[in-house]
């Protein structure tokens, strides 16, 4: 199948805009035909041509454990046995809530949902429901899924009002987002000095990955909190990537700081679609049907994703996450024998950058990426798929062992010659 992956886009491209079912699955920053895959295990997985790579993307986050993990496999096949969906509840949605609940006690209730977006979405509304406000604040360079309300920039100068950043979003619905930088502290005091008493919730990334990793001082996100409980304002941290990942109770833990709310997502479905909001009691129970907050799914709990899911955080012991750390130090330091490129890190999550000390989503330089896109070719050249945006972070796993750094580390030899020649 020596075209294999070239002929199945020229299809996709008749089937699916830019050919694929998400965009940056489509390789047009860094150009080029976006592989198709057949099968994965471990921390590898093969394309249509037979090509086997080092996945350094692993499916954007839940895969935390590594592809087809035995174990996940096996919940998945027997929750599947016993029927797909019930539309009614089922026992284990109790038991990955209790599960849920022992790594991060400040969730006192929650509901699932099945994807990220829809937990940002919902645990939104939850916070105006509660608050009964309508303004929040989100920051740039975060990203919180697809709904109308997160598509927002910030709007010129000291604008209150963000501006759509996609085309389809009334500005109605971005009038009521501001958008406030990264590492900022007076943007943030003087956003608060004045929309205080309308702020029904910040939302943030605690660790923001979205647009690189952009890691925050630790006093930034501590008056974030101190303002909001000041203000009455609901504070959610967006955990969809950081959670379970970086420790436990993911970056809440790390950096013992509590939000109101917390939303969830990939890691907790083990690879099938599953999303979570939840948090303060009080707050939750503006949701229905205890409260007036509408919020539904018809495939919600699903029982072959919480069966996923649960098999995948049973596995999440103290030594997995030493392990994941030991990993991505060793990772990085290899990354970095790259002339130029600096990886910063926090525990898993590694961003190859060629540029040093970004912390705000404007800093990043167009040269910066444009180095990035040419690395990723040579990189996929070698067996070594990252993923295909220099704003996109790299996933370790508990699958990437000794053999797959063995093979980084020559693919980065053969690459830092090429970039040097460059
Ligand atoms: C992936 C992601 C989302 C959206 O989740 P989907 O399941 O893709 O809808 C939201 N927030 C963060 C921080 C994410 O990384």
């Amino acid at each position: 199948m020596e075209n294999a992956n070239e002929t199945l886009f020229q299809e996709a491209l008749t089937h699916f805009p830019g050919g694929v079912s998400s965009p940056v699955r489509a390789f047009r920053a860094v150009g080029g035909t976006p592989k198709f895959f057949r099968k994965a295990w471990g921390a590898r997985f093969e394309d249509e041509e037979g090509r086997r790579y080092v996945d350094l993307c692993m499916s954007w986050g839940p895969l935390i454990l590594g592809h087809a993990v035995p174990e996940v496999i096996a919940a998945a096949k027997e929750a599947m046995d016993e029927g797909l969906t019930f539309g009614a509840p089922s026992r284990r949605e109790n038991i990955l809530a209790r599960r849920i609940k022992t790594m991060v006690p400040f969730v006192e209730k929650m509901r699932f949902v099945s994807s990220g977006t829809e937990a940002v979405m919902s645990a939104l509304r939850a916070a105006r429901g509660f608050t009964k406000r309508d303004r929040v604040i989100k920051f740039e360079g975060c990203y919180h899924g697809h709904s109308d309300g997160m598509l927002v920039k910030a709007g010129s100068g000291l604008a209150t009002f963000g501006e759509p950043s996609s085309a389809g979003v009334p500005r109605g619905f971005a009038d009521l987002t501001t958008v406030l930088p990264l590492d900022d502290l007076e943007a943030l005091e003087q956003a608060f000095a004045k929309l205080g008493p309308e702020l029904a919730a910040v939302i943030i990334e605690p660790i923001p990955a979205n647009n690189g990793l952009l890691v925050q001082d630790l006093s930034f996100l501590n008056r974030l909190r101190e303002l909001c409980t000041r203000n009455g304002t609901v504070l959610i941290f967006d955990e969809v990537i950081s959670g379970f990942r970086v420790a436990p109770g993911g970056a809440a833990e790390l950096f013992s700081i509590t939000p109101d709310l917390v939303t969830y997502g990939k890691i907790i479905g083990g690879g099938m679609p599953v999303g979570l909001y939840g948090g303060r009691k009080d707050i939750m129970a503006v949701i229905s049907p205890d409260g007036p907050v509408y919020q539904a799914g018809t495939l919600s709990g699903n029982p072959v994703a919480m069966a996923a899911g649960l098999a995948t955080l049973e596995k999440l012991t103290p030594n997995l996450y030493r392990d994941l750390e030991h990993k991505g130090a060793r990772w990085a330091t290899a990354f970095e024998k790259i002339p130029g490129l600096h990886v910063p890190r926090v525990g898993s999550l590694l961003w190859p950058l060629f540029q040093p000390g970004v912390k705000r989503a404007d800093r990043v330089e167009s040269g910066a990426i444009a180095k990035f896109n040419h690395m990723h070719g040579l990189m996929l050249e070698q067996g070594i798929y990252l993923p295909p945006s220099g704003f996109e972070v790299a996933f370790l796993s508990a699958a990437h062992g000794d053999e797959e750094l063995a093979h980084f580390e020559r693919a980065v030899g053969m690459v830092g010659q090429e970039l040097r020649k460059a």
